[in-house]
């Protein structure tokens, strides 16, 4: 089946509505499509009832920032149900990352006059132009000369990912079963490019150890030894392969160097993947 299982909209960093993404991915042929924002679950309903209306497969999603060793990796749940247990670690996630924002505003009001907390508290900024609010306030603030410069500050002010606490991966894998959902690695070839083949094996085999469903094998910049051994190792394990393109809209063209639209990656997935990810059973 055609798929596309990683898009972002508006209710996280992208530019798209829900039903936008749906009349994308309809006139693209895909035949199921999840929505993943990060860390938030609000696009689900508009999705549900537009691809319903188009007959083609929704499917529940969301993309969480978690720890996995030194790093902060990116975890896929799809098909799950609302639990309390993981609701509280998708909202500890999302609260971290404006946490990232709000400290490296109080560090820049430090050295710039036009920068303070209570302005940033104050501030908003229009969903549909995508990304984050401490983004669009430095920019807006005359910090950045273009929107993306933003993200070096967070390196810079030591507000990046790895100085916040995200969920450690085993405890969501954990809460997302308890859910009824599957637990997918989202794009390895982001975190581990370098690695060779044995190497990523073993890293794999450990990711399995903490809980993990699936892993997105088919990715706009993944190399071939990256799909080719994710997908391998998803044979012999009987994990779920899964597609997705993790388009941001306009947002994301600004960013990225390669195409990253939805239904790019062209790969199909099975019938019974897609099952696996929209039964709220579990597996
Ligand atoms: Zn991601
Ligand atoms: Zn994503």
């Amino acid at each position: 089946m055609r798929a596309d299982l990683h898009i972002h909209t508006f209710y996280s960093d992208g530019t798209l509505s829900p039903k936008e993404v749906v009349q994308i991915a309809k006139e693209k042929g895909l035949e199921a499509v999840a929505i993943t924002d990060h860390n938030k679950i609000g696009a689900w309903e508009e999705l549900n009832e537009a691809a319903k209306e188009v007959g083609m497969i929704p499917i529940k999603g969301c993309e969480i920032n978690c720890k996995y060793q030194d790093k902060v990796v990116h975890l896929l749940a799809y098909g799950f149900e609302n639990t309390p247990e993981f609701m509280k670690l998708i909202h500890l996630a999302d609260d971290e990352m404006q946490r990232m924002s709000v400290d490296l505003v109080e560090e820049l009001s430090k050295e710039y006059t036009q920068v303070s907390m209570a302005d940033y508290e104050a501030y908003h900024y229009d969903v549909r132009q995508g990304g984050w609010k401490g983004l669009h306030y430095i920019h807006d603030r005359g910090i950045t000369e273009k929107l993306f410069d933003g993200f070096k500050l967070y390196g810079k002010y030591n507000c990046d990912f790895t100085n916040y606490y995200f969920p450690k991966i085993k405890l969501l894998c954990e809460a997302i079963h308890k859910a009824g959902g599957v637990s997918v690695l989202a794009h390895p070839g982001e975190y581990y490019k370098n690695l060779n083949e044995a190497e990523l094996k073993v890293v794999l085999e450990d990711l399995k150890g903490q809980g993990i469903d699936g892993i997105e094998c088919y990715y706009p910049t993944h190399s071939e030894l990256m799909t080719n051994t994710c997908e391998a190792f998803c044979e012999k394990y009987g994990l779920i392969r899964t597609v997705g393109s993790d388009e941001h809209g306009e947002f994301g063209k600004h960013a990225k160097v390669i195409e990253q639209t939805i239904g790019c990656v062209s790969k199909t997935i099975t019938r019974n993947a897609i099952d696996k990810l929209t039964n709220s059973g579990g597996i």
